[in-house]
C-alpha cells in the first residue's frame, strides 16, 4: 500500500513523492514528561527553545494518553524527561501504565529521588530504572552535570534500586572531557550491580551543536573507546551487557536513526507533541500534531511531520540511488538540518555526502583545539561556565 503525501514548505505546498507504507505502531515510546531539570548537562538532547512547566500535559493528559498507546498495541513506556521526577505525580502516572498492561521504565538523573520516593514508584509498578552519570567520580561528573554533590545522590540512588530489585540500567553519555574515565564507567557499572550499561557518544545537534567544540573527541579517544568496549563485551558476557553508540562525525556510513524517520519510534514532548525522535523540534519548520488534539493513531499514520521524511521517496541524490537507502534511510534529519541547514539533505555523516570531507576536519580541528568551557543547558538560553566561574 502507497499513499501520497503534500507538505506545507517555507515556500508553500510542495508535493512529495509516493512513499511505501513501512510504519508499524512502535513497541516502545518515549514518553517526556517534563523539560525541567536541577542538571545543566552541556550536550542534553532536548531542544534550546524548553517547553515551560505550564505548557506540561496534566496528570489526567498523561493518563488518556498512557491509555491509548495500550491499546493501539504500544508494549513499554520509557519515562524521561528533563528529569521526570520533578512531577510530583509520577507514582500516579506509572500506576496507570502499569495497570493499562504497559513495561514501566524511568530514565532519570536521580538526583531528586528519595528511598521512600523510589520505593513508592517500585510499588507503583515500576519495572525497570536508567540512571545517567556524567563521568566515573564526583570532580568531573558535577562540572559535566553542572550541580555539585550529584555523583555520589546517584551512586545511592543506584545502591537502593537494585535493593528494591530494579533491574538497573547505567547510561553514560561520553565526549573528550571523560572519555578518560571510560574503564572506570565500567568497572562502576560492574559494581553497582547493573544488568546493562549504555555508552553513547555524545550526538550533535542542540545543546550539544552549541558546546560541540568542547565535547567533540579526538579521532585516537574514540579509537580507544571502541577497543575498550570491545575487550569489555568479551570479558563481562553474562555479567554486564554493554551497548555501544559511536559518534557520527567520525563514522563512514550514517547511523539508521530511530530506525527511519516516523517508521517505529516516536516520543511524545511535555506538551503533548508527537515527535519521531527526541531531537526532531531542532528542525524549525515543522509543525509537530498535539495528542491535545488528535488521537495518537490519527497523529501516527496522518502527521505532516511525520510523513515528511518517511520512507525513501523524498530521498535526494546520492541517497536516491543507493544500495544502502533502505538500511540507514539516508541518516540523521536532525543531523542534516544542524549541519546543511536542510532536513532534506543527505546526512553528512556519510561519506557520500558531499559535506562528509568537511565535516570530518572540522571534527578533527576542534578536538585539537581543545576548547574546555561549557554552555550549561537551562531555561535562560545557556550559561557560560566562566560567568558561573567569575560570579563565584
Ligand atoms: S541530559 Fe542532563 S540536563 Fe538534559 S534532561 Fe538529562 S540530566 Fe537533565
Ligand atoms: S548515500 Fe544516503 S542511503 Fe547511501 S549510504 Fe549515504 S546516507 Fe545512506
Amino acid at each position: 500500500m502507497s499513499e501520497s503525501v503534500v507538505t506545507r514548505t517555507d515556500s508553500g505546498i510542495a508535493p512529495v513523492a509516493p512513499i511505501a507504507r513501512d510504519h508499524v505502531i512502535p513497541l516502545a515510546v518515549l514518553a517526556e514528561l517534563t523539560h525541567r531539570c536541577p542538571l545543566q548537562c552541556p550536550y542534553c538532547s532536548n531542544p534550546l527553545d524548553l517547553e515551560r512547566a505550564g505548557q506540561e500535559l496534566t496528570t489526567g493528559e498523561w493518563r488518556k494518553t498512557l491509555s491509548e498507546l495500550a491499546q493501539i498495541g504500544v508494549l513499554q513506556i520509557h519515562f524521561s524527561g528533563g528529569e521526570p521526577t520533578v512531577r510530583k505525580d509520577l507514582a500516579e502516572i506509572v500506576k496507570h501504565a502499569n495497570d493499562a498492561g504497559l513495561y514501566t521504565n524511568l530514565i532519570t538523573s536521580a538526583v531528586l529521588l528519595t528511598k521512600d520516593k523510589l520505593k513508592d514508584l517500585a510499588d507503583a509498578g515500576l519495572s525497570h530504572i536508567q540512571i545517567s552519570f556524567q563521568g566515573s567520580e564526583t570532580i568531573v561528573a558535577d562540572r559535566v552535570a553542572g550541580l555539585a554533590k550529584s555523583h555520589d545522590k546517584k551512586i545511592q540512588v543506584a545502591r537502593w534500586s537494585r535493593e528494591l530489585d530494579l533491574p538497573l540500567t547505567v547510561n553514560a553519555v561520553m565526549h573528550r572531557q571523560n572519555l578518560h574515565q571510560l574503564s572506570d564507567v565500567i568497572q562502576m557499572a560492574v559494581d553497582l550491580d547493573a544488568d546493562r550499561l549504555e555508552i553513547a557518544n555524545v550526538q550533535y545537534y542542540g545543546w550539544a551543536l552549541k558546546n560541540r567544540a568542547a565535547l567533540m573527541p579526538t579521532l585516537e579517544q574514540i579509537e580507544d573507546c571502541t577497543r575498550i568496549v570491545e575487550d569489555a563485551q568479551v570479558r563481562l558476557k553474562g555479567t554486564l551487557a554493554i551497548d555501544y553508540v559511536v559518534p557520527d562525525y567520525y563514522a563512514i556510513r550514517p547511523k539508521k536513526c530511530m530506525g527511519g524517520w516516523g517508521r517505529q519510534f516516536f516520543n511524545i514532548s511535555p506538551s503533548g507533541k508527537v515527535l519521531p525522535c527526541h531531537a526532531a523540534e531542532t528542525i524549525t519548520g515543522l509543525a509537530f500534531d498535539s495528542v491535545r488534539d488528535h488521537s495518537i493513531a490519527w497523529i501516527w499514520e496522518n502527521s505532516e511531520a511525520l510523513n515528511r521524511y518517511r520512507g525513501t521517496g523524498w530521498m535526494p541524490e546520492p541517497c536516491r540511488s543507493c544500495d544502502h537507502r533502505e538500511e540507514d534511510y539516508g541518516g540523521c534529519r536532525c543531523q542534516a538540518f544542524a549541519l546543511t541547514g536542510d532536513a532534506g539533505n543527505t546526512d553528512p555523516a556519510c561519506a557520500l555526502s558531499p559535506l562528509h570531507e568537511g565535516i570530518f576536519k572540522t571534527a578533527e580541528q576542534e578536538a585539537a583545539e581543545g576548547a574546555s568551557q561549557f554552555i550549561y543547558r537551562n531555561f535562560s538560553g545557556g550559561t557560560r561556565e566562566e560567568d558561573i566561574i567569575n560570579r563565584a
